[in-house]
């Protein structure tokens, strides 16, 4: 993995070649070492001296795990953003229903309403409308837990009606 046909030099003991990097932070010592370099100024903190072989493995680990959080960062932002839709469109779709609903009443078309407009309406004026909302996004949520993508306002009346 590491080349040693290019083999850096060491600019103190010029017969030696580097072999290592310190990685602690508190050492005053030129990080790249050479073997004697590695005996003579970092012998007390021995733990913190990587072979070149060894950083390159251990970055591979650090760019892996920083890969896996990165794609589940990226994973959650998608989840979010599906959920900031569907929250959207539902609240559109509720405003339009109840603007049916509005203009079916000041009609007097009362035989016009649907069984689902009129577990709609029951549901609107059953509880205080913070306690609405907040269950609006608690099924919302369960739903992204459940199966990550939130659908249909059918089911979020239905889960709605349930919790009553
Ligand atoms: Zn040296
Ligand atoms: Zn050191």
């Amino acid at each position: 993995m590491f080349n040693t046909s290019k083999a850096l030099i060491c600019r103190l003991h010029k017969s030696q070649i580097c072999i290592g990097f310190c990685v602690s932070i508190k050492c005053p010592q030129n990080s790249i070492y050479c073997q004697l370099c590695l005996e003579e100024d970092h012998s007390d903190h021995m733990e913190s001296c990587k072979e070149f072989g060894q950083i390159i493995k251990d970055l591979s680990i650090s760019i892996k795990e920083k890969k896996n959080h990165l794609d589940k960062i990226r994973e959650k932002q998608i989840q979010l953003s599906q959920l900031n839709r569907h929250q959207i469109e539902a609240y559109e779709k509720q405003i339009e229903d109840f603007r049916n609903i509005q203009g079916n009443l000041s009609k007097q078309k009362l035989n016009s309403f649907s069984n689902e407009q009129i577990i709609m309406l029951k549901e609107e004026f059953q509880q205080d409308r913070q306690l609405d909302d907040c269950k609006f996004n608690k099924v919302f949520s369960k739903q992204v837990k459940l199966n990550g993508t939130p659908n249909l306002i059918f089911r979020i009346n239905k889960e709605g009606s349930l919790n009553q």
